[in-house]
């Protein structure tokens, strides 16, 4: 047995980035507490955090070796590498050879590590020919991409978590984070606590924990946000509550802007909202005294048919009123998952190219062209998320290969996404559990190995990128994602591209392509993230400065990323677009997190205590509604929708808004037990721009079963 050794490394749930010391307990376990000197949760972790190590001293549910079939009918059987990947090469090669590069697709996820998520990229961009990779963060951030993009002029979140206690006045806006971001809502209340006149206000339709501790809960009806957001931008107009000089100096639409929100009045939108007039005024007037003015936002606002007008919605309070570019002030995107930012880095979405490039550029398409010396990158924006699996189901898209996530479970619409596996001619799914209820329709099961068994980066909501120590040995014959994708390249003929010494190289030829442009890491390297934590942009000038740690706060010079320099307000509309109510689905319904619970479970549902918290699926539904339909506490009831239908236990509460229910996300058992499968019932509207779906707000009627 091996003598005890500490390391430190970085949580791998949510994009919070706590710092962990992980203790290699010698006997191939781990134990796991919280780095008292990270910058991010200074000693804390929440209860996914603090039982990390169970789930990965647990290997009962791993994959331990490659597997694949012939066809579907037939069993898995275990393989080699080597036979696996040239069996999938030659796929792959038959599909674009016959059909085209779009014949095939990768689908991956915010929890892959930077250098992962990067070689994804140059693979099937810089290589296959096709840009049809997408990634599981179209679900929770690409409507914060766009909404950053088109007022700040790129995907940059301007603050920091020390702007928390630099504000006095916090908005948070369809978001948990006392369920979903506890170390920074800890962060939230101690700074509550210690300077008592700083206020918190939460939008939210339901009566969150979040809610509940805050000075002011506006209790909105479902997809009334930017309604909101205006009412509360013409009373900071009518009340000349402004920063005249910066709107002056620094920004652009202003004028079309104040038009749009004295379309209503403050009655007709406190009406829509369903909130009283005084709560709004109330709000308003908190942003408009606050020294510090942080808005906070996730899924509420990112998961909409409408999400990018709700972002820019929100936006525009902070450019209107020039609390931005300041310490304690700014709009403050939290990422869902750990490494969404790194994702975005890197080009991670099917319109990206690495470093915030764009497809749609011809300049930064030549630019990465030359960087990786492969073949024409395409001018085609790929598929995202959702239109991949609508391909699937078409015949269009023949092949798709599945990288830690579990779309079976979180996609919207399952039953969609179910006929899209079934469709689909060739699917590889790479993951680290045998529990992913997408492995059910693979052709080709490749074991991954997990964290703490690998090393790497990742970069969380602030910007700040952080080192992931490799602390065990990966079990059976399971390898590091990113040496399969080398493997995989060097099959298919790319070898000479794909070739690296270690994950360290992979890094830095990452860090080469972000030179210049605004997100410059070329000072980053792995022995300085070994050293501390860095938020970037942190270039090779300031590496120089051995004190410095990259880029807290952006924008603090009033110059902001679009060609003008000038941040654009938008006077965006207000009208909702999501599906309609009728007699049949009179409820909408809403779906969002639980405290104890990541996605869809794999990992969190092996630990006991955390199963403890709430164990079964149950849908919230007001007194009132319930009275009408006879439904009493804790009895089974059945949910239908256009698109599916869904059993559950109820759970009678008034934190629900009359009119709507609240399903957790977590659950979704294919195959015969949909007991709390919430995505049976949820709508496969997307947002125009950032094909996001509108995961809340789908219509829907709950009955007695
Ligand atoms: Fe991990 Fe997020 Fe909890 Fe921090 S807040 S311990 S990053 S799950």
């Amino acid at each position: 047995m091996k003598e005890a050794k500490k390391y430190k490394t970085t949580c791998c749930y949510c994009g919070v980035g706590c710092g962990i010391v992980a203790t290699d307990l010698g006997n191939g376990k781990i134990h796991v507490e919280g780095d008292k000197e990270h910058p991010v949760n200074k000693g804390m972790l929440c209860s996914k955090g603090m039982n990390l190590h169970y789930t990965v001293n647990d290997k009962s549910d791993r994959l331990l070796y490659p597997q694949m079939r012939m066809n579907r009918s037939m069993p898995m059987q275990r393989s080699t590498w080597d036979e696996t990947l040239d069996r999938t090469a030659a796929i792959f090669k038959t599909f674009i050879n016959k059909y085209g590069p779009d014949s095939v697709g990768f689908y991956v996820s915010g929890q892959c590590l930077t250098e992962e998520y990067y070689l994804w990229n140059k693979l099937m961009k810089g290589f296959i020919g096709s840009n049809n990779i997408d990634t599981n963060s179209r679900l929770c951030m690409s409507s914060a991409v766009v909404g950053y993009k088109l007022s700040l002029g790129e995907d940059s979140v301007p603050v920091c978590y020390d702007d928390i206690e630099e504000s006095d006045c916090i908005l948070v806006e369809g978001a948990n984070p006392a369920w979903c971001h506890p170390i920074i809502w800890r962060r939230v209340e101690a700074h509550k606590a210690a300077s008592p006149n700083v206020k918190i206000i939460t939008v939210d339709p339901r009566r969150t924990q979040t809610a509940s501790a805050s000075d002011v809960h506006l209790q909105i009806n479902p997809g009334s946000d930017v309604t909101l957001n205006h009412a509360i931008g013409r009373i900071l107009i009518e009340n000349d509550w402004l920063d005249n000089d910066f709107l002056k100096n620094h920004t652009d639409g202003f004028e079309e802007y104040r038009t749009k929100v004295f379309e209503k009045t403050l009655t007709e939108s406190a009406e829509i909202c369903g909130v009283d007039e005084k709560s709004i005024l109330k709000t308003a007037k908190l942003i408009a005294n606050a020294k510090g003015f942080l808005s906070m936002w996730t899924m509420g606002l990112n998961q909409s048919v409408i999400g990018v007008n709700k972002n820019l919605s929100l936006i525009n309070l902070s450019l209107i009123t020039g609390k931005i570019g300041k310490a304690g002030n700014g709009p403050f995107s939290l990422t869902g998952q750990p490494n969404a930012m790194g994702g975005r880095e890197v080009g991670g979405l099917a319109n990206m190219l690495a470093s915030h490039r764009e497809i749609a550029n011809p300049q930064h398409r030549t630019e990465m062209e030359e960087f990786w010396g492969g073949n024409k990158i395409s001018d085609k924006i790929g598929l995202t998320a959702t239109e991949m699996f609508k391909s699937l189901e078409e015949g269009k898209l023949k092949a798709i290969w599945i990288v830690c996530t579990n779309p079976m479970v979180s996609l919207p619409d399952s039953r969609m996404a179910e006929l899209a596996m079934k469709n689909a001619k060739f699917v590889v799914v790479q993951d680290i559990s045998n529990r992913a209820d997408t492995i059910k329709f693979a052709d080709v099961v490749l074991p991954a190995a997990a964290w703490a068994e690998k090393e790497g980066t990742m970069t969380n909501a602030e910007r700040r990128i952080s080192y992931l120590n490799k602390i065990v040995d990966a079990p059976g014959e399971a390898l590091p994602d990113a040496e399969i994708i080398c493997r995989f390249a060097k099959k298919m003929g790319w070898g000479a591209k794909f070739t690296y010494e270690n994950f360290s190289e992979i890094y830095h030829e990452f860090t080469q392509t972000t030179k210049g442009t605004n997100i410059d890491i070329t000072g980053v390297s792995y022995e300085l993230l070994k050293e501390k934590t860095i938020q970037w942009p942190y270039t090779n000038a300031e590496e120089k400065v051995k004190s410095s740690i990259g880029t807290k706060r952006l924008f603090q010079n009033g110059e902001f990323y679009t060609p003008n320099k000038r941040a654009k307000i938008h006077a965006v509309p207000d009208e909702n677009l999501s599906e309609k109510l009728s007699q049949d689905f009179p409820l909408i319904l809403l779906t969002g997190r639980i405290r104890d619970q990541w996605h869809t479970m794999t990992k969190t549902a092996r630990v006991n205590k955390l199963n403890q918290h709430l164990p079964i699926p149950y849908v919230e539904i007001h007194p009132n509604d319930a009275k009408k339909r006879n439904i009493l506490e804790e009895e089974i009831v059945e949910i239908k929708g256009k698109r599916g239908d869904v059993k559950v236990k109820a759970k009678i509460t008034d934190e629900v808004k009359q009119g709507t229910c609240f399903l957790p996300m977590h659950w979704g058992r294919v195959l015969g037990n949909d007991f709390g499968r919430a995505n049976n019932l949820t709508s496969n509207l997307v947002d125009a721009r950032s094909k996001e779906p509108d995961f809340k707000f789908s219509a829907v009627e709950v009955t007695k079963y």
